[in-house]
């Protein structure tokens, strides 16, 4: 009898990556499914994208995820992309289709999951998300492309909240508003989901908070952090205490990596195990 020694290789590349989760969270449903997979958590420098990536060729390895800061760096390096990763312009998970490289971005799909399980829908919503950055594009772009009726764009950087509020006016059919943020932001009563896409209250600055009015959340609104270390964060609490229906980034988090698996093993995700391991490693089991 004949037996196979190795393993399907996926993981990540990131730098600094010491302290991402995922690999635990995608060996544990591995392990679940049966599956000869390793999921290995790789520290790449920023110049060494290139080397990296014709490693996943050589390798061949079944695909990879991309963190800080190599999510648009890695463009260049990939033979096709899924039309959200293309108007994002940013990938956060490859798949390697025998030798040809496809960019996706899940984040902002897994986020859409997560609202969804909460029985969500963004469709002819009003939408407000605070920030711009990889996580604001990724969940703008998706709640446009899934039928948002508007998103607002709340960001201190003009330029890049700006450039945001653009790509959704001109690239989805959804319309792409721009609020600088100043002060204390003042969501408006009209708002249907209001998304904390910005690092505040991310570890160690816990007791840290987005500067809005507080107040001015509704009972009727959802509320969602993408924080996800501490998951209860600040910002969830003050909107829980006003009634909202709450959605934490630990659901998007494992949403994500249940897409990245189907994708590169082609078999459904075990989520529940998924979201289970990552409450035990943020200590909440
Ligand atoms: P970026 O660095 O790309 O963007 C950060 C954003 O936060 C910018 O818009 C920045 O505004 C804003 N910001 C930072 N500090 C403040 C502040 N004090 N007040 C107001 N705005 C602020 O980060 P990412 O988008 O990659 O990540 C954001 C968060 O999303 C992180 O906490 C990350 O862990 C989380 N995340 C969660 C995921 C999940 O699965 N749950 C997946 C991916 C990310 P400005 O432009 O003005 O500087």
């Amino acid at each position: 009898m004949s037996k196979n020694y190795r393993s399907e290789l996926v993981g990540v590349f990131g730098c600094p990556v010491d302290e991402n989760p995922t690999g635990v969270m995608e060996e544990a449903a591995f392990e679940k499914m049966g599956l000869n997979y390793r999921y290995l958590t790789i520290k790449v420098e920023k110049e060494d994208l290139g080397a990296a990536m014709n490693a996943v060729r050589a390798f061949g390895m079944k695909g990879i995820n991309l963190t800080i800061p190599h999510k648009v760096k890695v463009l260049s390096y990939l033979d096709e992309l899924s039309e959200a990763a293309e108007i994002i312009g940013a990938v956060n998970t490859v798949v390697n289709r025998e030798g040809k490289l496809f960019g996706e971005n899940t984040d902002g799909k897994g986020f859409l999951t997560a609202l969804k399980k909460e029985g969500i829908e963004v469709r002819d919503k009003k939408i407000v998300i605070l920030g711009a950055g990889g996580a604001a594009r990724a969940i703008g772009v998706e709640c446009a492309l899934a039928g948002a009726l508007e998103i607002t764009v709340v960001n201190r950087n003009e330029d890049r909240g700006m450039e945001l509020a653009a790509l959704i006016e001109t690239k989805t059919e959804a319309a792409g508003k721009f609020v600088k943020w100043e002060g204390s932001y003042q969501v408006p009563e009209d708002t249907d989901i209001l998304i904390n896409a910005t690092c505040v209250g991310l570890y160690p600055n816990v007791s840290d908070k987005p500067e809005i009015n507080y107040d001015t959340i509704m009972s009727r609104m959802a509320v969602s952090d993408v924080v996800f270390n501490d998951p209860n964060t600040l910002f969830l609490q003050e909107a829980a205490i006003r009634g909202a229906k709450t959605v934490n980034g630990l659901g998007m988090l494992a949403q994500q990596g249940a897409l990245n698996f189907t994708l590169w093993t082609g078999a459904d995700a075990p989520v529940g195990v998924m979201e289970d391991t990552l409450k035990r490693e943020f200590g909440l089991k």
